[in-house]
């Protein structure tokens, strides 16, 4: 686990140091379903007290170029979770109303509260990413001239990783998920979009012009990741050509997350259990 971490303050290779074709030589697939059933029946368990406690919540990023699996990833790993206490957000093109705002006014309105875990299906690295390449996405954030220089993305760094540490410092944890799909793989499961009918509806021509894109995603994501992994909030890169392994990999990190916080049910107080006793006296004297 440790390994897919980005190591904070560290420069990395994308390309050198994670293999999007990883998979670990003592796990087979079908222990790997074994073992992230037990994982979420585990993880259902911390929601429930993260829920109860009310004290901290969890935001998960979910960034991945177009069908290495997020989608399926966050059905899998939160399937055994109970709905009341978590939400999806998906983030697509901002909206006029949202480009009016500052950037990141869209995903804070979208943040967990206390108790939950909140899920970001892309995030607002999508604006160190998709619109750092394509330049008229910026253009249509209309910032002052004095803002839209080079200088940008630097600032964005520290803008977020402030804004990451603001939240870790209220409770908020901050988990961020790479999907890491090889560039042959992602055609594979294109292919397969457009050949099985009833995946055709995930397919879009627009994800083929943004593959032509590639290099310059990747390079923008190792930029990401070697200014925005921090201690209280790091990256972490998935391998995600074999989903199985992808799904046990994103699931370890939450349990492993979880579980560190030392999650437990509030204890109630003196008088509480006093008044609890109460009410259980008058229940079970009731009609006597
Ligand atoms: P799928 O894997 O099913 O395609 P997806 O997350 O790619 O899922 P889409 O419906 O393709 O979902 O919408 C995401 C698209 O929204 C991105 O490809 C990008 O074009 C756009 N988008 C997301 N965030 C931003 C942003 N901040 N600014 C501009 N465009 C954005
Ligand atoms: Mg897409």
């Amino acid at each position: 686990m440790q390994s897919l971490m980005v190591p904070p303050g560290k420069k990395i290779s994308l390309k050198k140091d994670y293999d999007p074709s990883f998979k670990p030589t003592n796990i087979t697939k079908e222990d790997a379903h074994a073992l992230l059933q037990s994982g979420i029946e585990k993880m259902a368990e911390f929601q429930d007290k993260l829920y109860a406690q009310n004290t901290y919540g969890l935001l998960i990023n979910f960034q991945a170029m177009d069908a290495a699996g997020k989608d399926g990833t966050i059905k899998h790993v939160m399937s055994g979770l109970n709905p009341q206490g978590c939400q999806v957000f998906s983030f697509k093109v901002p909206s006029a109303e949202e480009l009016d705002h500052d950037y990141l006014w869209r995903y804070t309105k979208s943040l967990p509260e206390r108790g939950r875990i909140g899920i970001f299906n892309r995030s607002y690295y999508e604006e160190l990413l998709i619109v750092r390449i394509h330049q008229d996405l910026l253009d249509r954030q209309q910032l002052p001239p004095e803002i839209k220089n080079k200088k940008i993305w630097e600032r964005r760094f520290a803008e977020i990783n402030n804004f990451e540490k603001y939240l870790v410092d209220n409770g908020i944890i901050v988990l961020k998920f790479f999907l890491n799909v090889s560039k042959d793989e992602q055609k594979k499961r294109f292919l397969e979009r457009i050949d099985r009918p009833e995946k055709n509806w995930k397919f879009s021509e627009n994800d083929v012009k943004e593959r032509a894109f590639w290099d310059d995603y990747m390079n923008a994501y190792e930029d990401v990741f070697n200014n925005t992994s921090t201690k209280w909030a790091p990256w972490y890169i998935i391998p995600a050509d074999r989903k199985w392994f992808t799904r046990l990999a994103v699931g370890s990190v939450i349990y492993f997350t979880l579980e560190s916080l030392g999650l437990a049910y509030p204890t109630v107080t003196e008088a509480h259990r006093q008044s609890l006793l109460k009410a259980k006296e008058l229940l079970e004297n009731e009609g006597k």
